[in-house]
């Protein structure tokens, strides 16, 4: 009895040794199997790690590691932001309000982050002297805002009286402007007569206007700001706004020679901060000053969307 007892309590422990192991190694073969499983289940987990990226972004990668501007395209994107440079007396933050004026310079329409764009900055570099590296870096910055600089009015002999005419006040953003505050100078006046026709003329600015080319009373893109400003009238504003800066208002400003137009172009019609400015470098008719003044004459000041002046 005793050895038969003794022998079922050794089969008896030899089966729960066998199921213990079965266990373990149903555990064991399962304790992989569920990871594989949500993987295959949901591919999200697989997106995140190498094979899916590799996949995806390699002919990406090889195309920019080819392009002999990869590195500037990404400078270029970092320095559109962050480029530390001063104007005015003031720290100015990178060069994205200015992405219009670059293109038109440039002549292209590629985002400032392409290839594309840092080889048109390459090739503009080139006619500067500078070196062609296709970064718009501190170096080169400076030279396209000279460059910006130099095509305005040169001669800021202040207008004399019969250099000048009044506008109607009809043209005028302030309908209430008072009458000496509505004189331009002669030439420019036809110029912006036509600019502003031609402006109409295009559906895609949707300006609200009368039979005779005239802005409509409800329109406010396009129309003057101010014009003319006499040396009084100029230290008068200077005197009422002192933290205007050197960028702002100017002791000698081409507003005296009739020839500056400070013309609206979106949001508070004349105010340099940089998100009021990033607001009027959007719109559609800062967008078509920008590629069309020239034709007409008018250059513009880089810094202030709204001033155009006539150069012929
Ligand atoms: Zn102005």
């Amino acid at each position: 009895m005793q050895t038969l007892r003794f022998r079922i309590v050794q089969v008896l422990s030899i089966l729960v040794v066998v199921a213990g192991v079965g266990v373990l190694a149903v555990r064991s073969s399962h304790g992989q199997s569920p990871a594989a499983k949500i993987e295959s289940q949901n591919p999200k987990p697989e997106t995140l790690v190498k094979p899916t990226i590799l996949a995806t972004d390699r002919p990406v990668m090889k195309d920019a590691a080819r392009s002999p501007f990869a590195e500037a395209a990404a400078q270029n994107t970092l320095l559109r932001n962050d480029l530390t440079w001063t104007f005015g007396s003031k720290q100015q933050h990178g060069w994205y309000l200015y992405d219009l004026l670059i293109g038109q310079t440039l002549n292209i329409s590629h985002d400032a982050s392409t290839n594309d764009f840092a080889s048109a900055i390459a090739g503009w570099q080139k006619t500067k002297g500078l070196s062609s590296n296709g970064m718009l870096d501190e170096n080169s910055w400076m030279a396209m805002v000279t460059q910006w600089q130099s095509d305005r009015l040169k001669d800021k002999t202040p207008a004399t009286p019969d250099q000048l005419l009044m506008a109607p006040s009809s043209d005028f953003y302030d309908p209430e402007r008072l009458p000496e505050l509505r004189q331009v100078e002669r030439n420019t006046y036809a110029a912006y007569r036509q600019m502003l026709a031609a402006a109409i003329a295009d559906p895609s600015l949707k300006l609200a206007h009368t039979s005779a080319n005239d802005l409509a009373a409800t329109e406010k893109f396009f129309k003057i700001v101010s014009a003319f400003r006499s040396r009084e009238y100029q230290e008068k504003l200077r005197h009422d706004s002192p933290n205007a800066g050197s960028a702002g208002l100017a002791v000698n400003s081409p507003h005296f020679t009739g020839r500056a137009l400070d013309l609206y172009v979106g949001g508070d019609p004349v105010d340099t901060k940089d998100s009021n400015r990033a607001i009027q470098v959007q719109t559609p008719a800062y967008l078509w000053l920008v590629r069309n003044a020239a034709r007409f004459g008018f250059r513009p000041y880089f810094y202030e969307p709204w001033h155009w002046e006539y150069v012929k």
